[in-house]
This record gives structure tokens, sequence and C-alpha cells, in this order.
């Protein structure tokens, strides 16, 4: 166990968290996210120097200071990403569906001309520079015929513009309602699916069922193939709670080997009391889990979304203001014309507006959210990669957007530390005989690579890299 110097203690930057990896510390600025490694009895001039350099001493909390109000002044109204619901219908009737739970009226649908209309809405408010559109429910594929007129009505508006990229689009579905002709619609448009699957058939079945009860997995898997068949890149969304936590070993392996998708995103219980996801679920037991499954992943070939894109971030310096684009750049319209920022509050309608103009007041107060911006985060490693979650959660849980999940908190800290101490590991050598070792961009870059987290080519990284900045 090593312990720093006192003297140095004393004059590292609020920002500064300590790592112990026995012979060596490791000393992390959570903010800039510069990092070196130390040996743990340094304590001359020269290493007070280079922890200057690398903005671990106090003065860089001045520079922070600075930093931190530019970001307050950076909000950015315009909407880049669509999320397209074009039916709140949907042919399942899954447990823990908060659109459920919230009672969604009248299971409204888009009609084809609607679609178009808010398609055209969006392309002038993102001022020509759309960057994606998802297709969301209900089930998407409930209303076949106007999702994939939308489809080819997007990509023939682009074809008319000079974009520097594709507008990327992904379609959010249980995977039930495909045939061969609309696979081949979404994979002629370069369509990602991702698709819900919370296991194999005992946990699925468990919480995804139909109305009268029967559980949803084979129709699923049949979906899944055909959109395989049809040559679609088809990714998988595991939402983790009571029915499927004590498996997941086995659910990765399953989805490793039988189901071979291009990445699987987790989606963690939001904290609403009432959802049996919820029920006895251990968050420690679940971080620890997580992340056997993620070092087996590297050699199996699983992209697990939700540690991956942390990790990038520390790594590649790359600061995140907000993690969900519901806090700026994001525009989900419902059937009615109706505007919101969040897709969770669906079913709720003090979060949808006919006006716009109360759609970009929601976002900029949402952005006000990131943890950047709050004074109990600054003491925290995972400040500068965390983004802040859902603030959506917040409201469930405390009627208050943007109030903290203590749980989220300790998986993201978990990332941060995982990550240093395999970084750690794997470059220890380079602290042999000297007293400090600071990583350089290509070493972490390198590291990375090593865990297989280059792969900037996935559904839904129209919203990836929003809200990412740099020192
Ligand atoms: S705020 Fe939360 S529920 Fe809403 S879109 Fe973002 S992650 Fe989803
Ligand atoms: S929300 Fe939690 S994990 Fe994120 S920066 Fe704040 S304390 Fe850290």
């Amino acid at each position: 166990m090593g312990e720093l110097n006192p003297q140095i203690k004393d004059q590292l930057s609020k920002y500064v968290r300590v790592f112990d990896f026995g012979e060596h510390l490791c000393l992390l600025n959570g903010l800039s996210l510069d990092k070196v490694f130390i040996k743990a009895d340094a304590d001359n001039q020269e290493t007070k120097d280079v922890l200057q350099k690398y903005n671990l001493l106090k003065d860089f909390d001045v520079k922070a200071e600075k930093f931190v109000s530019g970001c307050q002044s950076k909000f950015d109204p315009s909407f880049r990403q669509l999320y397209l619901v074009v039916t709140e219908a949907c042919n399942f009737d899954c447990k823990y569906c908060r659109q459920v739970t919230h009672d969604v009226k009248g299971n409204r649908s888009m009609t084809r001309d609607e679609a178009r209309l808010i398609v055209d809405n969006f392309f002038n408010l993102a001022e020509d520079k759309p960057r994606g559109v998802v297709f969301y429910g209900g089930e998407p594929l409930v209303n076949k015929e106007v999702m994939l007129d939308a489809v080819k009505y997007i990509r023939q508006k682009e074809s008319k513009l000079k974009l520097d990229r594709p507008i990327d689009m992904t379609i959010i579905t249980n995977g039930t309602l495909v045939d061969h002709d609309s696979a081949q619609v979404l994979k002629d448009n370069d369509v990602y699916i991702i698709m819900s699957i919370d296991g194999r058939a005992q946990e699925h079945d468990k919480f995804r069922v139909y109305a009268n009860g029967k559980g949803t997995f084979d129709d699923v898997i049949k979906g899944y193939k055909i959109y395989q068949q049809a040559g679609c890149r088809v990714g998988i969304s595991c939402t983790i709670g009571s029915h499927n936590y004590d498996n997941l070993e086995d659910i990765f392996d399953y989805f490793a080997n039988d189901l071979q998708p291009i990445n699987v995103g987790i989606n963690l219980p939001h904290d609403d009391h009432d959802n049996p996801l919820n029920d006895d679920l251990d968050f420690g037991k679940f971080c620890q889990r997580m992340f056997k499954i993620f070092e087996q992943s590297t050699d199996n070939n699983l992209y697990i979304e939700h540690i991956i894109r942390k990790l990038k971030l520390l790594f590649r310096h790359e600061i995140k203001i907000n993690d969900c684009a519901a806090c700026g750049g994001r525009l989900v319209a419902l059937p009615g014309q109706r505007y919101g920022v969040c897709e969770g509050a669906i079913g709720m309608d003090e979060f949808f507006f006919t006006d716009i103009k109360r759609v970009a007041e929601m976002s900029a107060e949402w952005y006000g959210t990131s943890p950047l911006f709050d004074d109990h985060c600054s003491n925290c490693a995972a400040v500068g990669v965390c983004g802040g979650g859902c603030p959506f959660d917040g409201y469930l849980e405390a009627k208050q957007v943007g109030h903290r999940d203590s749980r989220r908190c300790l998986f993201m800290n978990k990332i941060v530390e995982w990550g240093l101490e395999n970084f750690y590991k794997i470059h220890k050598n380079k602290l042999q005989g000297k007293k400090y070792y600071i990583p350089n961009l290509s070493d972490q870059h390198d590291f990375l690579k090593e865990i297989k987290a280059i792969n900037d080519s996935l559904p839904l990284r129209s919203s990836a890299s929003f809200s990412n900045t740099k020192l």
C-alpha cells in the first residue's frame, strides 16, 4: 500500500483522485483526464513540477473554473437527432415498460404525411445538418408502411444536401413484426437495427411478454435471424434487472456465440421503485459481473457499449458534458405533432409540447444538470466522463430532473478504476527505474485498441459524440 507524501497531497487540485496500485500510485485529474503514475514516496521538486505541468496541482482549479463557465455558456439549441415515434402502440406488454406504467393513451400513430412533415421540420431545425434519426415506439413496425416511407424519404432529402457524413438511422425494435421485404428496405437504406433481448428464453420471457402473458423470445429470435440474413447490422439492447442479472455471464456467452451482434448496449434499470426490474437487485454484484464479462468480451468479439464509451473518453481525454442527448440535440416527436426531449417520458403529457420553443427551453434546463456544473461532483473521479447519466431518473426518484442515482455513480467510478488499473498493468514496466510515467496519447490509444474499443461505426453514433469537449 502506498501513501502519497502529505506535502504533495496538500497541493493537489480538488479534481485529483489517487488510486493505489501497490508499488505505484496513479493520480488522475477527473476533469482534465490527465494521469500520472508515480512511486508512492515521490516528494522532490521535480515530481511537483511534473504534477503541475499535467494539471494535478491546485493552480489547475483556476483553469477549471474558466473551462466550466465556458461550458455553461456553450449550450447549442439546434436539434441534430430526431426520435421519430411513428406509433405509441406496441404488440408486446412488457412488465417493466414505462410506457405501460405511464399509461400511454390511445395508442396513437402517425400518418405518412405527418411523419414527412415532422422530418421536414426536423431538417429545418437541424439547419440542414441532421446527424441521426431513431425510429422508436411503442414498436415502430406496428406502423410499418409509414416507418418505411419515412426511411426512404429521409434518404431522398439527404441526397439533396451536401452532408459530411450520411445520416445515422437506427430502429429500436422488438423484432417480431419484421418480414423479408421490410428487412431488405432497412438494409438498402443502411438502417442499424437495435433489438431488445434480455437473455435466453428463461430470462427474456419473464418480463418481455405478449398481452396474454405468453413469452416473446421465440418470435424475437426469428426476427433477429431475418435481419441478419438480409445483411443488416444488428445490435442488442439488453435491459438488466432482477430477471437476468444472476445469469449475466451465461447470457453474454449466448449473445457472443449464438447471436453475434455488432454491439451490446446495456440498459441499467431506472430508479423507479415500482419497477419489477429493481426487485432484489444488488448493484455491487452487478458491477462485478459486468467487468468479468467485459474482460471476456475482448476475446469473444462482443462490443459492450456502456463501458467502452466511458473508457474511450478517459483515454482520449475527451470530456462529456451530458451523457444523454435529451440535454441538447435530441428532438422526440410523437403522433399529434407533440415534441419533447426524452423518449423515456412518453406517456407523461407534461414533458411534451406543440410549441418547439418550450422543447428548446427544456433542453437548455436539462443541459444544466451536467456534473461539470455540480459542486458535489467535482471530487468524483468520474466527473469528466460521467455526463450525469439519465436526468429523467432524477425526476422519477425525487421529482427533480438531474437528481443523482448513487448506483450509476458506483458503476461510473468502477469503470474509471478498471480502466486505470488495467492500463497500469500493461504499462507498469515503463516505471522501471523511473520516478514517474506520463502516458502519452499514443500509449492510451494502443490501450483502447488492446481492449478492442476502437470501433466508431456503430448504431447511435450520432449521439455518442454529442456533448464531448476538450480542455
Ligand atoms: S433522460 Fe433518461 S430516459 Fe430520457 S432519453 Fe435520456 S437516458 Fe432516456
Ligand atoms: S453523477 Fe455521480 S458518477 Fe457522475 S460525476 Fe457526479 S458523483 Fe460522479
